[in-house]
This record gives C-alpha cells, sequence and structure tokens, in this order.
C-alpha cells in the first residue's frame, strides 16, 4: 500500500514536493500527523468495533451530565409480543412507541443500556431532509414522491417537537440550523444547493456572504452562511432517556443487558434468543445500526453489507462565558460546513462548545484526537484557544452506499431500519413511525424508503473497509484543496 511504504521512508534526501506530496497523501488516508506510527497495514481494518465502540462512550459529555437510573434487568424468562424491537436507540425506541400507540404489544431488547449507541452519543442537531440529499428520491421515485420524501423529513422534526411535549421530555431543544461554507467554491456551491431548495421544497433560509457572515456566526473562516430554524438541536441522551421512560408508560418492555443472538421463524412468527430468556412474536423490528453485525452476526447477516460503520468524534470544551457563545453565535443555532468531512458544533444548554468532526474508515480511534479536534475548533474560534477540554467522544455512523435510509423487509415478519448515514437524530423518530404503520396496515409511506435501491459496500468481507477508505481519499483531497 503507498501509503505504508511512505510511512516506512525516513524524511531524509528528498525535496520538499515529496514531503508536501507524502503529508497530504498520509494525511488524507490516515487523517492523523505523521508523529504516529501506520499500524500493520490490515491490523487497522481488525480492530474490534464492539472495543471501539465501547471506549468511545467513556468520556462522553452526555453520559456525564445525565443520572441513569439503574440499569433495567436483562430478559431472563420466555415472554410473548405482537412485535420485538431489537435495539433502545432512537429508531427502536420511536418504533416501540409508535407500535403501542397503536394497541400493539412491545418488547424491546437492547444489548446494552438505552441510548448507549449513536443515540446517546451524536451532536443533537436535528436536520431536515436526509444525508444523501433529495438526489436518490428524485431519480428513483419521480418529483412527486420526492417531494413527500421531502415532507416526511419536515414530519421527522415535527416527530422530536411532538414527543418533548407529550412526554414533557426534558432535553434542551433549541430550533436553529446553520449551513457555513469556508472556502469560496463551497460558498457557491452552498448558495446553488440553498437555492434549489427553497425553489423545489420551499425551505428558505436568512443567506449572508462576505462581511455580513459575522452578523450569522463570528468566525472569520467562513465565506457564506445560512440560517434557518426548521431544524434545531438537543441533548441526545436526555431525549433517549425520555422516549424509553414514554415507552414504557404506554406498556412497552424494555430489557437492557439482552443482546438478541439469534432469531427463528416458527408457524406462529418468530422467536427471537437472548442469553437467558426469548421472544415469541408475530413480528421483528431490526434497528440495531452498526452493532447489530457485532453483536448478532446471523441477525445482520443480509443487511451487513449494505452499510459500514463510519467513526465520528466530538469534544466538550469547558463551560463558556454565556455572553461570549451568544456573540459567537448569536442565534445559538447547531452550526455544520458543507464539506465531504464535516465540522458540525453547537453549543450546551451549559454552555459548552460541543465540537464535532474527523473520520476514521477503520474501527480504530485516531490518534492524537481531542488534540486535532481543538486545533479544528481553534482554526474556527481563535479566541477558544485557552478554553480547557473536559470530555471528548465518538461513535459509528451507518452509512449506506448512497446515503438514504435503508428501511426494508427480510420478510413478511421482519422489518429493518438502517443506513441513516449520520443524518439519524430525526430521520430515526420518522423510521419509528413508518414501520409501526407497516406492521398495522399502512405499508405506502414505509415502502416509498423500501423502494429506493441499496447496493453493498465493494469488497466483500475482507477488503470493503479499505477500499472504502482508498475511495474516501478523493473527497478528502477534494476538501483539502478548499
Ligand atoms: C458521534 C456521532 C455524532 C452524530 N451526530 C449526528 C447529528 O448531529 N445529527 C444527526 O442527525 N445524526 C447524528 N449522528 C447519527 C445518529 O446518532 C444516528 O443516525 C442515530 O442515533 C441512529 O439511531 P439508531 O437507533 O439506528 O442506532 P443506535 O442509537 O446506535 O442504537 C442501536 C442500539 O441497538 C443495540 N443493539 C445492536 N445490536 C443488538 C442486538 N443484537 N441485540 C440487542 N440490542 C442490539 C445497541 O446496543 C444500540 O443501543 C451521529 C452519530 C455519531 C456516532
Amino acid at each position: 500500500m503507498q501509503v505504508a511504504s511512505a510511512e516506512r521512508q525516513p524524511y531524509t534526501g528528498k525535496g520538499s514536493r515529496y514531503r508536501l506530496r507524502y503529508r497530504l497523501v498520509y494525511r488524507l488516508f490516515c487523517g492523523y500527523s505523521r508523529g504516529n506510527r501506520l499500524p500493520a497495514p490490515f491490523a487497522m481494518f481488525q480492530t474490534s468495533l464492539l472495543r471501539s465502540d465501547t471506549v468511545l462512550n467513556q468520556h462522553s459529555y452526555y453520559e456525564a451530565s445525565v443520572q441513569r437510573a439503574p440499569p433495567r434487568p436483562p430478559l431472563a424468562e420466555p415472554v410473548q409480543a405482537d412485535v420485538v424491537v431489537v435495539g433502545a436507540g432512537f429508531a427502536g425506541l420511536n418504533a416501540a412507541i409508535e407500535l403501542a400507540d397503536r394497541g400493539l404489544s412491545v418488547v424491546l431488547l437492547d444489548a446494552e443500556r438505552v441510548g448507549f449507541g449513536a443515540s446517546g452519543r451524536n451532536g443533537g442537531q436535528a436536520i431536515v431532509g436526509f444525508a444523501s440529499g433529495q438526489e436518490p428520491f428524485e431519480q428513483q421515485l419521480g418529483r412527486a414522491d420526492a417531494r413527500r420524501v421531502w415532507d416526511m423529513s419536515l414530519e421527522a422534526i415535527a416527530i422530536i417537537r411532538e414527543r418533548i411535549a407529550r412526554f414533557g421530555i426534558a432535553c434542551d431543544w433549541v430550533p436553529g440550523y446553520l449551513y457555513v461554507a469556508d472556502s469560496a467554491r463551497k460558498a457557491r456551491q452552498l448558495l446553488d444547493d440553498l437555492d434549489v431548495q427553497a425553489r423545489d421544497y420551499g425551505l428558505s433560509c436568512d443567506v449572508a456572504t462576505g462581511a455580513d457572515v459575522s452578523r450569522l456566526i463570528a468566525s472569520e473562516r467562513y465565506h457564506a452562511a445560512a440560517y434557518e430554524n426548521t431544524s434545531g438541536h438537543l441533548h441526545p441522551l436526555k431525549y433517549a432517556l425520555g422516549l424509553a421512560q414514554a415507552a414504557e408508560s404506554l406498556g412497552v418492555r424494555l430489557f437492557e443487558g439482552s443482546p438478541a443472538l439469534s432469531m427463528a421463524t416458527t408457524a406462529s412468527g418468530l422467536t427471537v434468543q437472548t442469553p437467558h430468556g426469548q421472544v415469541q412474536a408475530r413480528f421483528a423490528v431490526l434497528a440495531g445500526n452498526c452493532m447489530l453485525s457485532a453483536i448478532s452476526p446471523q441477525l445482520a447477516r443480509p443487511l451487513h453489507s449494505r452499510i459500514m460503520p463510519v467513526g465520528t468524534y466530538i469534544i466538550g470544551t469547558a463551560a463558556i462565558d454565556p455572553a461570549h457563545c451568544q456573540r459567537l453565535i448569536p442565534s445559538n443555532a447547531a452550526v455544520c460546513d458543507n464539506n465531504f468531512v464535516l465540522d458540525y458544533f453547537r453549543f450546551s444548554a451549559d454552555h459548552r462548545l460541543l465540537f464535532g468532526g474527523r473520520v476514521s474508515y477503520t474501527t480504530m480511534t485516531p490518534p492524537r484526537l481531542q488534540a486535532v479536534m481543538r486545533e479544528r475548533m481553534v482554526r474556527i474560534f481563535p479566541a477558544l484557544k485557552d478554553v480547557p477540554v473536559d470530555y471528548v467522544w465518538g461513535g459509528f455512523v451507518d452509512i449506506s452506499m448512497n446515503r438514504a435510509p435503508d428501511f426494508g423487509r427480510l420478510s413478511s415478519k421482519v422489518y429493518y431500519l438502517q443506513g441513516f448515514s449520520g443524518h439519524g437524530v430525526a430521520a430515526t423518530g420518522l423510521a419509528g413511525r413508518l414501520v409501526a404503520e407497516a406492521i398495522a396496515g399502512q405499508a405506502s409511506r414505509f415502502d416509498l424508503f423500501a423502494r429506493i435501491r441499496h447496493t453493498p459496500f465493494p469488497g466483500g468481507a475482507m477488503l470493503r473497509t479499505p477500499a472504502l477508505a482508498l475511495g474516501m481519499l478523493w473527497y478528502r483531497f477534494k476538501d483539502a484543496l478548499g
């Protein structure tokens, strides 16, 4: 591999052009500086996903800022339900609530705890639309159905607000979202995209360019910024814990520490096996995200090749003077740029900057993570250079090839929800509603999504991770060029 051999060569006797090229290639591929040893070429692709995922949640601001109740006991007997839902992240929790609302009995299983996965760790940015943009829907479904899909993304935000109001979930919801672009080229791209969005889908923004950007964000880095207040942000773990309480108030039986290990079809439906119990149900919903394949390969086998786990990371600073926060982002909106490897950030309710970014296409956590993230933050807000970083954490997003969500059926009894592609805070609520509609007999909205074609990542079990990492080189290169 080109990168590995470059790393083995010391920086001697080569011209500056070589060094520049080397650094660029190395940074693009590995995403971190040359002071760190490159691991043996294939070891980096073999680090256990589960182990990385567990370690990445150990210094999370979110875990530190909630008081979890004692764990719910694991399933320890045979039980029956209309529907067994696997995974108590946003997708599974929302599915459980929507199913219970329709009068169905539900057992919800999580291998760990509620919100232990991406749902309890994310940037908290609830954004209209989907990670793929509208293209796959327009191309594969036609304009009218693409418009229905867009409207459902607005419904996804409305679902969050409904849940907060109906169940009294205190999760620090703040409306407001700021799109930013950090080069002239990306500013043109942002403005073009926003024009299309306003023309075709009616979402208009307050747009600022050049010196006017400072009205929306106090950073000299950005060439354009655009504000809308349909999207917003929240404390995701508080929201997940609130959804779990809401589900239980509707009669959902929720078991933590209960991995679904296998599933078998029976004459009356299906049986899901956990280490100490069993659920007999008429239907199953698989909402295990990237960890489904790591925890229960048998359940994930038909789905696994259609998503890839991509690591993404967040740092949380110490609390900042509220007046300073207000000067930096006057609207207190969540912010996200339009690079391929995004910077996304927002202030928490207690005035910390939660700054997300970086990616890893292997299961390995990038070295010097906190320092590198901090450098990126200070590039945007130099005034924060002396603010300490109190937390650093991360998790894995389930990207699909075309970045559109991947909802469907493995059989008439088994449904799955995956492929949120880093854009799942809002879309998971919609997914939960659609799968419940389908199980209750109204499948037309679910089937709009199920009609989207998803292809496996190329490379098979051994090579798909290196193939993805190499494929992403081009996009990282474009980011680096500005
Ligand atoms: C660091 C980070 C930042 C992000 N930022 C944003 C953002 O700002 N905005 C946005 O829209 N999206 C963001 N995302 C993505 C978003 O968090 C996810 O799309 C969303 O939370 C996915 O929810 P989920 O329910 O599908 O999966 P998860 O929340 O991962 O839940 C899956 C659950 O299933 C359980 N499970 C898996 N297998 C089994 C099994 N066999 N048996 C029992 N339980 C099982 C797991 O323990 C886990 O609790 C981010 C993700 C990360 C990691």
